[in-house]
């Protein structure tokens, strides 16, 4: 009977690593681009080596390119250069601009790119408009040369010279303003050995903090990094509804916050970045729901911080994400929304005042209930 040939599919991959688990409804976790582009002068590098060998046991095709640019990636519609680009992950080399870093308040003092673009489908992209050409995730092949600049930033940022409550961190580096940097780690290595730099870095005299935000749940390489404390991990979360529908491709959101419960565990400062927010039907107790579960997971002793972030988006934005997403249900109005200026002129669409207000104070007495020992970094 042939159903008892395994099919090739089925065969079981070889692999030195364990590269993937199974869910229980066998949908696979980790994010499988279908091809890896390696390009020119990043090909000889151990970032380059590494994703291409596992991206191979995971059946993506590897394609090195004779030059440094990616292209072929766009199709005839705007939806087919997303698809195409969204399956698709590009090592190449960071360039100069990235090893200048940019302030980044109000999340850390500066920008740390390890990869721009990132493998999920969020109907309400923070990188819509703010990319150039297709999306694709390029992750940084150079990335000794990237880890090099960091010195000349200690004690330059706009955060670390506050006295506040996170001036013990040091200098604070983002690393997931452009990318989900958990969501690619399968494929790079390149997040480990940044957690184990800013360790030893710290060890060495500097105080300098490492940070950045994910929706994926594949922690397990993490666990057992010498990460010396100097890595804060927050979770992008939403209200159950919210991640279901407009989160593509990212983790369900109990393994996130699972996930962060582990990392607690394992000594790591944690985080729950809860964004975009919106005040869908119900929302206090849908959030309330979030609150009570990521409780659930935290050990006492964890040491947590929230950041609030509420959704807005841009002429900009929107229309690019009205390519990429044609069908979304994302509620973009300019019409029942309030504009806010930033100081070059550019608009971004909030939600009116006197609702900011009230969601404000509801989300301030919610984790001061739900979780008293977290920090509360900024409402945005
Ligand atoms: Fe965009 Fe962030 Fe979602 Fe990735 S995880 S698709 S960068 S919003």
């Amino acid at each position: 009977a042939p159903h008892l040939a395994p099919s090739r599919q089925d065969a079981p991959r070889l692999s030195p690593v364990k590269l993937f688990e199974e869910r229980p409804n066998g949908k696979q976790r980790l994010w499988v681009p279908k091809r890896i582009l390696v390009t020119r002068s990043a090909a000889g590098s151990e970032i380059a080596k590494h994703a291409a060998e596992r991206g191979a046991a995971l059946g993506a095709e590897i394609i090195h390119l004779k030059g440094d640019q990616v292209r072929g990636l766009r199709g005839e519609t705007e939806v087919e250069t997303y698809r195409r680009a969204k399956s698709t992950l590009a090592i190449v080399n960071a360039p100069p601009s990235a090893l200048k870093l940019q302030p980044i308040p109000p999340s850390a003092d500066f920008r740390l790119d390890l990869a721009v673009g990132c493998p999920a489908h969020c109907q309400y992209c923070y990188l819509a408009g703010s990319l150039q050409g297709p999306p694709v995730t390029r992750a940084y092949a150079n990335l000794d040369e990237i880890l090099s600049v960091l010195p000349s930033y200690l004690g330059q940022g706009r955060i670390t010279s506050r006295s506040d409550a996170r001036s013990h961190e040091g200098t604070t580096f983002e690393a997931s303003c452009y990318t989900d940097p958990l969501g690619i780690e399968h494929l790079t290595g390149s997040l480990s050995r940044t957690i184990e730099h800013f360790a030893s870095w710290n060890r060495e005299g500097a105080e300098a903090g490492l940070r950045f935000t994910t929706k994926y749940a594949e922690v397990e390489p993490l666990l057992a990094l010498d990460h010396g404390g100097r890595t804060r991990v927050r979770f992008s979360v939403n209200a159950e509804a919210i991640t279901r529908r407009f989160e593509g491709g990212t983790a369900p959101l109990q393994d996130r916050l699972h996930a962060m419960g582990r990392l607690a565990r394992a000594g790591y400062p944690v985080g729950l970045t809860i964004a975009p927010i919106m005040p869908i039907q119900d929302w206090p107790e849908a959030y309330g729901d979030l609150f009570r579960k990521a409780a659930a997971e935290l050990p006492q002793d964890a040491d947590v911080t929230a950041e609030l972030i509420t959704h807005r988006f841009t002429p900009g934005s929107r229309e690019v994400l009205m390519g990429w997403y044609p069908a979304t249900k994302l509620e973009m109005d300019p019409a029942v929304r309030a504009q806010k200026r930033n100081k070059f002129g550019g608009v971004k669409y909030v939600y009116p005042k006197e609702l900011m207000g009230e969601m404000k104070a509801w989300f301030a007495s919610a984790v001061a209930e739900h979780l008293p020992n977290a920090q509360l970094l900024y409402w945005t």
